[in-house]
């Protein structure tokens, strides 16, 4: 028997229909490249949105060719996000960050037909245009007063582009699983992969996203995403936000401590989400001014592993709570969220806080286990320790022009290792090009990082595997101090005694003035084992 319900697809043009009619007034604050703040609705958006979509089709795009951007959070980009996936085209975030060569291949993959760009990204452009054939126009993201003085053929003007354009288009339905969006994962071996995500997968991203033991997003937030939106769409916040009608503010090209807490302060945001580095930078920022965060009230901190002394910064000094979330490209990201559970608010302080380390249990939507070299399954009991797997509506199941198969037994193999326990939360150990190998057992560098970052002295830590004779690999801590500290390679050795087994101890530590990064603002072990391949440990 049929449901007798109606069949109305789920399609991310939707989204922004609803903002503009419910929220039409709720503002999208933006720092702009061009320099000062822009600001607007909704409804305008919306308008502009339609305007963008029908100078796409006056360009020729049609459903389901990739449209590029390579663009950094702000207003133009998100009527972009709506114009292009909302017309049937596929929005393609290109990475920036990313070496010139790779950013080129990327758009080859992809087949990319135009490629909208910021600013800022001009001089990458005119490097890219002559080994990108298949894109047609390079339109840059700006009004004509502003447009590069930069050698590229068929350069548009974005606002030259929209002033053309009528305001009336309408979204046109479709099934549901088209692709909507196509993001390429860092690659840290080989060519980047895409992840090719469907208007459906996103939608039901999106609503999981929302639910009070994820986001708990609603029509009073102000939220601030600082997470890119060429890096796993700002982790969907550019629909989310709208699909709840919160005010959304896009920090531009500024990242950097002083930068956020500014907007922060000016529009109140109460929410944010970045990666650990991001939330690291704004902490040493509030210390050094002895700054108060007036409105922030929560966030998010995830694409690699969050020190508990951080979180814990911020929710004992500042009154702010961050949660500690695991994603991936493949996975839209929304992997785990960390909340705790009823029966955990009557646990002791210690006992809440090792649950609160971990990072998190899945939403409805992610399945997920653990399996050993064999790929037998492991229990959930906490202790038991394997690769992990997970699979879901959101979980990819085929990379972009990959033939070989993605999935094993249709579960996505993660390539990140770690434990579940009974309740469901999961504890990442390591991805597993980064565990350390220590005589046949496994050394998991997440936690000896996270207790490095524990002590007074330390702004970050890494730790790496370096090449050992007699036991294959051994931990090598790598250290930045905070300004002013003196902490040595042997107060810090003493400071894991009797916090972890003994042969889990880094063999040596060495001080660095900052760690390198990669494209997405994460601490880079690929480069630290480059720079300390020649490394003699004691
Ligand atoms: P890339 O880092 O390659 O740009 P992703 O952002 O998709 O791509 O990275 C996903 C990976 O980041 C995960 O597989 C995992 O190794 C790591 N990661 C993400 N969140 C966390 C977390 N909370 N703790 C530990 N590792 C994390």
């Amino acid at each position: 028997l049929k449901g007798q319900m109606m069949e109305q697809p789920l399609l991310l043009s939707s989204l922004l229909q609803h903002a503009e009619r419910y929220h039409g007034d709720t503002e999208i604050v933006s720092r702009t490249i061009e320099g000062g703040f822009h600001r607007y609705g909704y409804a305008d958006a919306a308008r502009r949105s339609r305007q963008a979509a029908n100078a796409l089709s006056r360009l020729g795009v049609q459903p389901g060719e990739r449209v590029a951007t390579l663009a950094w959070n702000g207003y133009r980009h998100f009527e972009l996000y709506y114009a292009i996936s909302g017309s049937g085209a596929v929005l393609h975030t290109v990475n920036p960050r990313l070496f010139a060569e790779q950013i080129a291949w990327i758009i080859n993959d992809a087949e990319d037909q135009l490629m909208f760009f910021d600013l800022t990204f001009a001089p990458l452009v005119e490097k890219l245009a002559a080994q990108c054939p298949t894109v047609r126009h390079w339109v840059a993201m700006t009004d004509p007063a502003h447009m590069p003085d930069i050698k590229v053929g068929n350069l548009l003007c974005y606002e030259t582009l929209l002033e053309a354009e009528r305001d009336d288009f309408a979204w046109p339905v479709f099934d549901e699983r088209a692709a909507c969006a196509l993001c390429y994962t860092s690659g840290t071996t080989g060519n980047p992969k895409g992840v090719l995500y469907s208007h459906r997968s996103m939608m039901l991203h999106c609503y999981a996203s929302c639910l009070p033991d994820v986001f708990n997003f609603s029509a009073r937030d102000c939220i601030l995403p600082v997470v890119p939106m060429f890096h796993v769409n700002a982790w969907t916040i550019p629909y989310s936000a709208p699909m709840v009608g919160a005010k959304l503010v896009l920090p531009g090209s500024a990242l950097d401590g002083a930068s956020l807490y500014e907007l922060f302060e000016r529009e109140g945001v109460t929410f944010s989400g970045g990666v650990p580095t991001v939330w690291q930078a704004l902490l040493q920022h509030l210390r050094a001014g002895k700054l108060k965060l007036t409105t922030l009230k929560r966030g998010v901190m995830g694409g690699s592993a969050a020190p508990m002394a951080l979180i814990e910064a911020f929710a004992n000094d500042y009154g702010v709570m961050i949660d500690h979330a695991w994603g991936m490209t493949e996975i839209s990201p929304l992997g785990t969220y960390n909340r705790p559970k009823g029966k955990h608010l009557s646990w002791s302080v210690e006992g809440r806080r090792a649950v609160a380390m971990k990072q998190g249990r899945p939403p409805f939507g992610v399945e997920m286990k653990i399996v050993d070299a064999d790929g037998r399954a492991l229990p959930h009991d906490g202790l038991a320790v394997g690769e992990l797997l997970v699979r879901g509506p959101w979980v990819v199941s085929q990379y972009f022009h990959v033939d070989k198969p993605t999935l094993r037994d249709g579960w996505f193999p993660t390539g990140d290792v770690g434990s579940i326990d009974a309740d469901g939360y999961l504890l990442i150990t390591d991805r597993a090009k980064d565990v350390i190998k220590s005589g046949g057992e496994w050394i998991g560098s997440i936690e000896l990082e996270n207790l490095a970052c524990a002590h007074p002295d330390v702004a970050q830590a890494a730790v790496i595997g370096i090449a050992h004779p007699k036991w294959d690999e051994r931990p090598l801590l790598i250290v930045v101090r905070k300004p002013g500290t003196q902490a040595g390679r042997e107060d810090l050795l003493a400071w894991y005694e009797g916090k972890i087994a003994k042969w889990w101890t880094p063999d040596d530590v060495v001080f660095v003035e900052q760690l390198p990064l990669t494209a997405t603002g994460k601490i880079s072990k690929l480069q630290l084992r480059e720079q300390f391949r020649q490394h003699r440990l004691p």
